[in-house]
């Protein structure tokens, strides 16, 4: 049995479907603060399938505890943590102590309860402006401009510094570049909170008529076409890539172990190739104007994804026009679900 952390969220939710599909049982613990609990009942009318859901907070030891007790947990993948990077930089202590205590009181629990094994997200954040570019893993990290990142740097540290003290435990952590899409059922998706940050999730808004125009960020980058270049892979095949690091963990017996896989297409896009790819895809136009560089964002970013082909045996298989297609999706469900 396989616990999910943060289950039904956004990437936790996919990935929820894709492991029941696969025949694994699951538990979600998740205390839907980012999530609500219609998700559940999504993830149950994809698959068919019957789980466990315990609405807990994952900083909550004695709660987590309840599901070792009650569950023969093999694996769990720690989804849960908050991840809006500018209320980051607004509560900083909010997101360290939620990011921070949850990883402290699931490493505390499993240790506790002889579980061993565990993935993480972490996120491509950790390398700041990298100076290799495709990315690979041994890129130099720690560049982090926000408490956000930061949480995400001082967690893999965590995981790998307890890792290497514990003949039993080996972890994967997972560095997600950026996860657009929605399942192909149109039934779970992201949900923002409020004006998106996000570049897909505000085309999606504009494109209902929920957003005027779509502001790009920067038209003087040294880029192709001077706007910023993103590594997009569609939460499906991130899902994907969960269950490929799951079967290594499993099948594996090199404990004591840390390995880190970047999961990304390998491919990068510019801003405008995005808005061009979704009118295309969609038939639907996007107004736009160009606006000042949004603080923070590197010009270009994206993966070396070889490691995780050579050890994983995984890599995406969906294009940016599926990617547009099902995010368009998912929103025409949202509109008529009035979310
Ligand atoms: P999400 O907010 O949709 O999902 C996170 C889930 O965790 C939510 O359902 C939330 O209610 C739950 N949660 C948060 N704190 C909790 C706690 N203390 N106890 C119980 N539940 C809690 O986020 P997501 O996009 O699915 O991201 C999942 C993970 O991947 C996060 O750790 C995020 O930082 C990381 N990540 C996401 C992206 C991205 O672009 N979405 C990129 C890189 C890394
Ligand atoms: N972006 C934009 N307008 C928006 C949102 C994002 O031009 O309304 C740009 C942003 O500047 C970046 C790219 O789109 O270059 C991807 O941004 P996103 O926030 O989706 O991902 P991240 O910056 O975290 O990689």
């Amino acid at each position: 049995m396989i616990l999910l952390t943060g289950g039904a969220g956004y990437i936790g939710s996919h990935t929820a479907t894709l492991l029941l599909n696969n025949g694994y049982d699951v538990v979600i613990a998740d205390n839907f603060y980012n999530s609500t609990p219609d998700v559940i009942r999504f993830i149950g009318q994809i698959t068919g399938k019957v789980f466990q859901v315990y609405n807990i907070d994952v900083t909550d030891k004695d709660a987590l505890a309840q599901i070792f007790i009650c569950n023969p947990i093999e694996a769990v993948i720690h989804f849960a943590g908050y991840k809006a990077i500018g209320e980051s930089v607004q509560h900083p202590v909010k997101y360290y102590r939620n990011n921070i205590d949850s990883t402290l009181s699931l490493l505390e629990t499993m240790n506790e309860y002889h579980v061993n094994h565990l993935i993480f997200s972490s996120s491509a954040t950790v390398y700041g402006q990298s100076p290799i570019i495709p990315i690979p893993e041994s890129a130099p990290t720690g560049h982090c401009i926000n408490p956000y990142g930061w949480s995400k740097y001082f967690i893999e540290h965590i995981l790998t510094d307890t890792a290497n003290v514990s003949s039993n435990m080996s972890v994967v952590i997972l560095r997600y570049f950026n996860p657009i899409g929605a399942h192909e059922s149109g039934l779970i998706g992201e949900r923002p909170n409020g004006v998106p940050n996000n570049l897909m999730p505000y085309i999606t808004q504009t494109a209902a008529g929920i957003r005027n125009i779509l502001h790009v960020f920067g038209n003087n980058y040294p880029t192709r076409d001077g706007t910023c270049v993103r590594d997009y892979i569609h939460v499906m095949d991130l899902a994907q890539g969960h269950i490929s690091a799951l079967e290594y963990l499993l099948g594996h017996r090199n404990h004591g172990n840390t390995e880190i896989f970047n999961l990304g297409t390998g491919k990068g896009y510019s801003v405008l190739e995005v808005i061009k790819t979704f009118e295309l895809s969609t038939g639907i136009k996007i107004p736009f104007i160009f606006a000042p560089r949004r603080a923070g964002d590197v010009p270009e970013c994206y993966a070396d994804v070889k490691k995780a082909a050579r050890l994983l045996g995984w890599s995406s298989r969906k294009t940016l026009a599926d990617m547009c297609i099902d995010a368009w999706r998912w929103q025409e469900f949202c509109l008529k679900q009035h979310i």
